[in-house]
């Protein structure tokens, strides 16, 4: 888990959750799954 700390944006607490990703990269689909992002 990573330490997000809090949103640059809005000041609020900054969450990580799990999420899934399509990427498209020369004409080729990667899908990345359970990518962590944060959330706010
Ligand atoms: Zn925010």
């Amino acid at each position: 888990m990573h330490e997000y700390g809090d949103c640059s944006f809005c000041g609020r607490e900054v969450k990580e959750e799990v999420a899934a990703l399509d990427y498209c990269y020369k004409g080729n689909l990667y899908v990345f799954r359970e990518v962590p992002v944060g959330v706010c």
